[in-house]
């Protein structure tokens, strides 16, 4: 079993991350597995330095230890563009010129509510999708695009993955994951219609940062032979999306456990912000270790 950590620099470490990490080590302890950890800084405006070495120092203060040096995404770009690459070559990927704004818009159909959400917000409704096919030019003869956002056609990609489903097992699923965490437990199986419809076209680099925390996750999941990723439930939605880019970029699909977010004495979600809540600010106080195992569920 290897098991990974994989907080953002963005700010301190709080409960709800302590979770994360305790259950993730102690899980691979309890394996004679390895604990691996990775530092998600692929954001250059919102990651800083100063967040990573008091995340650190929080994670060895609760006793934890990984069996490797820390990856860093911002090492890693490399790997990513590669990817890119390879889904530009396969037409996977187009151009995006819209902002917020003209995605509200195209987005809201006059009298009908609120516009469809996925797990990246708004799903996104196609409109530079429609006017790069109309450009007619093949990706193999056009260099992959830099300095602009890029999003995977969910409709062309979903095509691709159960083509090669058919061929290689006849079956009828598009595609599945096995939970170890949150019930139901078992497989999780999903249809293509579902990527399409709830999903959509998704963001995979953008024009301040190449790549994005779908790509980067799978790629560097995949690098790092994570066999069980244990995360927050928050990222249960999205790990749909990760099956279709291991599919798609040919790596394994890792098992997932996806626990409970701590929340706080009114039922909120923590925030990164919440400082209140961070173990810095328990730490300060006096608490201990123990003390933090305990007020987690531990
Ligand atoms: N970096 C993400 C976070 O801090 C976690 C990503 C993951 O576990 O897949 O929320």
């Amino acid at each position: 079993m290897i098991t990974r950590f994989a907080p953002s620099p963005t700010g301190p470490l709080h409960l709800g991350h302590a979770y994360s990490a305790i259950l993730a080590h102690d899980m691979a302890r309890a394996q004679t597995g390895t604990f691996l950890l990775r530092i998600e800084d692929i954001d250059r405006q919102r990651s800083k330095p100063e967040w990573e070495t008091q995340i650190i120092d929080d994670l060895r203060w609760l006793g934890l230890d990984w069996d490797a040096e820390p990856l860093r995404q911002s090492t890693r770009l490399p790997a990513y563009r590669a990817a890119l690459q390879t889904l530009w070559q396969d037409d996977l990927l187009y151009p995006c010129t819209c902002n917020r704004r003209d995605i509200l818009a195209a987005a809201s159909a006059p009298h009908e509510g609120d516009p469809p959400m996925g797990p990246d917000g708004i799903i996104y409704p196609g409109t530079c999708r429609g006017i790069h096919a109309g450009s007619g030019r093949r990706h193999s003869d056009v260099p992959l695009p830099q300095d602009t956002t890029l999003r995977l056609d969910m409709g062309k990609a979903v095509t691709r993955v159960m083509d090669a489903r058919r061929t290689e097992h006849g079956a009828k699923t598009f595609a599945s994951f096995s939970e170890t965490g949150r019930r139901p437990k078992g497989l999780i199986e999903f249809t293509a219609t579902e990527m399409e419809q709830n999903i959509g076209d998704i963001v995979l680099s953008r024009r301040d940062f190449l790549g994005s925390y779908h790509l980067s996750v799978v790629l560097d999941d995949a690098a790092q032979g994570i066999t069980d990723v244990i995360r927050g439930d928050d990222l249960f939605a999205a790990t749909k999306i990760h099956v279709i880019l291991q599919r798609l970029l040919g790596v394994p699909t890792p098992t997932y456990h996806h626990h409970a977010l701590i929340r706080d004495n009114h039922g909120r979600r923590l925030a990164k912000r919440d400082d209140a809540r961070a173990i810095r600010t328990y730490r300060t106080e006096g608490a201990s270790p123990a003390d933090i195992r305990h007020l987690v569920g531990l």
